[in-house]
């Protein structure tokens, strides 16, 4: 980056180059950790590598910076004065990528909750959120729970119907052989044709 930043965006670069350990990432996973949950972090072998996923639950939780992530009507997610292009540009793009992401994390089972730096802002407001957050994947690991269950539910069936109508099947060809018994002679004559 060639043109002049200023402080804030400066902030906000290195803040991005320092990476996952930021202020709002740190405060959720400790809130998860005090309410007992267990999670993984930027596991690779999912899309866009969430920054927290809870396994058990089948949650991927994004915490998103709000200038970075655009953050839409928030006070936090003002556009720069110097190289609004560029800034724009940058933004559009990582909001298109997390777009992306969720709708694939989605497509894979996965309930996407995301979390916004504004919402951790101030004591009381952030163990607010944490405390709805917990909420939210008591919720998601439910709703997946039943449809879990569902589905095996209704694989089972699926057998038992198969195993059923194949018993009936035989019962029929048995049902055939005896009331129409095909006489030895012709047998035999239809297997040397
Ligand atoms: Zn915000």
């Amino acid at each position: 980056m060639a043109d002049k930043l200023t402080p804030i965006q400066r902030h906000h670069c290195m803040s991005r180059i320092r990476g996952k350990d930021t202020r709002p990432e740190v405060l959720v996973r400790r809130g998860l950790h005090a309410r007992g949950f267990r999670f993984r972090l930027q596991d690779r072998r999912l899309p866009g590598r969430p920054d927290i996923t809870l396994p058990k639950w089948g949650v991927a939780i994004m915490v998103n910076g709000c200038f970075w992530h655009g953050h839409k009507g928030c006070r936090y997610a003002t556009k720069p004065q110097t190289n609004p292009e560029f800034w724009e540009a940058k933004i559009a793009r990582n909001r298109h990528r997390d777009e992306v992401t969720e709708a694939h994390l989605e497509a894979l089972g996965w309930t996407v909750i995301t979390v916004w730096e504004c919402e951790l802002k101030g004591r009381e407001a952030a163990e607010a959120r944490l405390e709805a957050l917990a909420e939210e994947i008591r919720q998601a690991g439910e709703r997946r729970q039943q449809w879990e269950s569902q589905r095996k539910i209704s694989r089972l069936n699926a057998k038992k119907e198969r195993e059923k109508l194949l018993a009936r099947q035989k019962e029929l060809e048995e049902e055939i052989k005896r009331k129409f018994p095909i006489p030895t002679r012709i047998k035999n004559e239809s297997k040397n044709e």
